[in-house]
């Protein structure tokens, strides 16, 4: 996978298929000198490709839809399409990660954005679903805060269990203790939550107690372990959390009626933190 250098990753250019515009770069801060010249071969090529490619593309979504594609081309964490209908000319955003996209989903960006086909969105989700890690992960910051070791229970030690007898090793992904909410009556609680974006797992601190036992905490962990096999499907209003692959798959845990069990009977422990 081609890596983009920061001061890249965000251009715009115009295409259409009777005349394709100039690429026009966006200003940007120029690095320091010395890190210019070490860098520059390496930008240089990078950045005509991602030039060529993005004209490329361009120029086929407006053959497609018969009108200029005004197309900017980015880096985004959370927005990897958007676009403006005018009159004479689509303005697009698309994230990088469309640049090699397969023809299909090419056709469904012209369905979507250019005729206004909400039906195309499916195949744009699954695309987008398929290339997760091509998304930039950031919000290092919180590397520190994620502490895997409590008074009762290591979450390392149980995640690299759990990651062994039943997923081969196969799950990727940090995990720690979350922080203890602010107290107040509560009706439900969430014992454990995983970002796919930054392959966190965060188990509520009110599980670290002496009278959870093992089993449970790990049945949670195990729990959020599978969200990064088995993501949410549906999109918009619709989504399925928890789609019938996931919940077979969690069935299949040694415990799973116990623990299902001990939740029920001992909810209103975990409730009152
Ligand atoms: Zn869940």
């Amino acid at each position: 996978m081609p890596e983009y250098p920061p001061q890249m990753s965000m251009f715009t250019l115009a295409g259409s298929p009777a005349a394709p515009a100039r690429p026009l770069a966006l200003p940007q801060p120029q690095p320091p000198v010395r890190n210019r010249l070490e860098e520059a071969p390496r930008a240089l090529s990078s950045r005509e490709e991602l030039f060529a490619r993005a004209e490329t593309l361009a120029w086929r979504l407006s053959a497609d839809l018969g009108m200029p594609v005004r197309l900017a081309v980015t880096d985004n964490r959370s927005t990897m399409v958007s676009f403006r209908r005018g009159a004479n000319v689509l303005q697009l955003r698309l994230h990088h990660m469309f640049l090699d996209a397969p023809e299909s989903v090419v056709r469904a960006v012209a369905d979507y954005a250019g005729r206004g086909h909400r039906g195309a969105g499916g195949v744009l989700d699954d695309y987008i679903r398929g290339q997760q890690p091509r998304i930039r992960q950031f919000r290092r910051e919180s590397d520190a805060e994620l502490n895997p070791r409590g008074n009762c229970f290591d979450l390392q030690v149980l995640f690299d269990t759990v990651n062994r007898l039943y997923f081969q090793n196969g799950i990727q992904a940090r995990i720690g203790w979350g922080r203890m909410p602010p107290r107040r009556r509560r009706k439900s609680i969430r014992l454990g939550v995983y970002d796919h974006q930054t392959r966190e797992i965060r188990i509520h601190p009110a599980l670290d107690r002496p009278e959870v036992p093992a089993f449970f905490v790990e049945f949670i962990v195990f729990h959020e372990m599978l969200h990064q096999l088995f993501p949410s499907t549906g999109r918009g209003g619709r989504r399925v959390h928890h789609p019938r692959a996931f919940r077979d798959r969690e069935k299949a845990f040694p415990h799973y009626g116990l623990a299902l069990r001990w939740e029920r009977e001992n909810l209103g422990v975990l409730l009152r933190g």
